[in-house]
């Protein structure tokens, strides 16, 4: 059986060199004796991992010394209320803005732990097309941060450019797209994101903090959750995602092989503009998301004709083009195209929508 083009926003497609090494690594890692999940994660060879992994995300990603680098549980949602029952404290008001359904998610969170207040919102009669103007913003020169989501899984609308906030610490819900371009870590205070879209398996959480952001956790912080304790441990203040980490390192390992974010960066732009450039030439499939906020993730698209969806998804399960199923809340379909999506399995989804539009347009 071969492997099929898997579309998922997440849990997602990883790269095959990975999961070939993880399966021949997995009864005994590096003469061991044991699997990396049977690895005490204080043992020397764990540590090794560990240390690997962190220098390679700190390589990969230009991670300037005074930022911590943890890595936890609990997930991007998690983050929702982890982030402001660390940050928030310092002047009890937030800002967010608001591009999609996972901006709106994590401000409704952070409100159970201060005052939030929403900067600005690219809403428009309850969709989102682009993310909101930089000169719509209103920020707040006393909230303790300015959270925004730089890429919107669902809707298909990511940030380019990141926008400048002054002394007010940026911080960004990278899930969706951490890893799949060059981005300058030092314009932000905290970057966070699941693993399970572009670096690993779903149970890891990688935070990336600015030093002088940790200190002002709210009482009620779970230990296990305050920044400043998992930073003074090494991510060890209880048992971290061992497992997780293993295999997150192996994809920086794969990432920096390829040739860095620069390289990944131009990869994922092609495959991006194959499907886009597809969809603005079509009279039966669209994506209605401004070219310049348009994700080069998460491509959502629509048949024209709706009542074909079923049998859209039918004829591409069959090709071994699979998950392509849209959000339940949006509908229409959905193509994940994380690092790992090869370009000819972008090249097979358009041929096939080219057949399934010249049957049925
Ligand atoms: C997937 C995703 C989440 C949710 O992650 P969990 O691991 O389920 O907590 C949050 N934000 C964004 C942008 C995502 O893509």
């Amino acid at each position: 059986m071969p492997r099929v083009f898997n579309f998922s926003p997440g849990p997602a497609t990883l790269p095959e060199p990975v999961l070939r090494q993880a399966a021949e690594e997995m009864l005994d890692w590096h003469g061991s004796g044991m699997s990396v999940m049977e690895m005490s994660h204080r043992g020397k060879e764990f540590m090794g991992i560990y240390a690997e992994a962190e220098a390679l995300l700190r390589e990969l990603m230009g991670i300037p010394a005074h930022y911590k680098v943890l890595f936890l549980q609990g997930g991007a949602i998690g983050q929702n209320a982890i982030v402001p029952m660390n940050l928030i404290g310092r002047t009890g008001r937030a800002d967010y803005v608001i591009s999609g359904d996972w901006s709106r998610k994590s401000a409704k969170e952070a409100a159970q732990y201060g005052t939030v207040r929403i900067a600005a919102s690219s809403e428009q009669d309850g969709r989102f097309r682009s993310v909101p103007a930089p000169d719509s913003w209103k920020i707040d020169p006393g909230a303790a941060y300015v959270h925004l989501c730089s890429n919107e899984t669902i809707g298909g609308v990511e940030f380019f450019d990141t926008p400048d906030t002054g002394a007010v610490p940026l911080v960004a819900d990278m899930s969706s797209d951490i890893l799949s371009r060059p981005i300058d870590v030092s314009r932000y205070g905290l970057i966070y994101a699941g693993a399970q879209k572009n670096m690993g398996p779903s149970g890891l959480t990688v935070v990336i903090v600015r030093e002088d952001l940790l200190g002002h956790a709210l009482p009620i912080t779970p230990t296990v959750f305050n920044y400043q304790i998992q930073a003074a441990s090494e991510s060890m203040y209880n048992t971290p995602p061992t497992f997780g980490i293993y295999i997150a390192g192996l994809v920086y390992r794969h990432v920096k092989a390829l040739g860095g974010l620069g390289v990944v960066e131009r990869m994922n732009r092609e495959k991006a503009a194959l499907l886009y450039d597809f969809l603005d030439a079509s009279a039966f499939f669209s994506n209605p998301i401004e070219p310049g906020s348009r994700s080069i993730m998460n491509v959502p698209f629509w048949l024209r004709d709706s009542t074909l969806d079923a049998k859209f998804l039918q004829g591409a399960d069959a090709r071994g083009l699979v998950q392509l199923k849209g959000h339940r809340s949006v509908g229409g379909m959905r193509a994940s195209l994380y690092n790992a999506m090869p370009i000819d399995g972008v090249r097979a989804l358009v041929a096939y929508m080219r057949e399934f539009e010249a049957e049925h347009g």
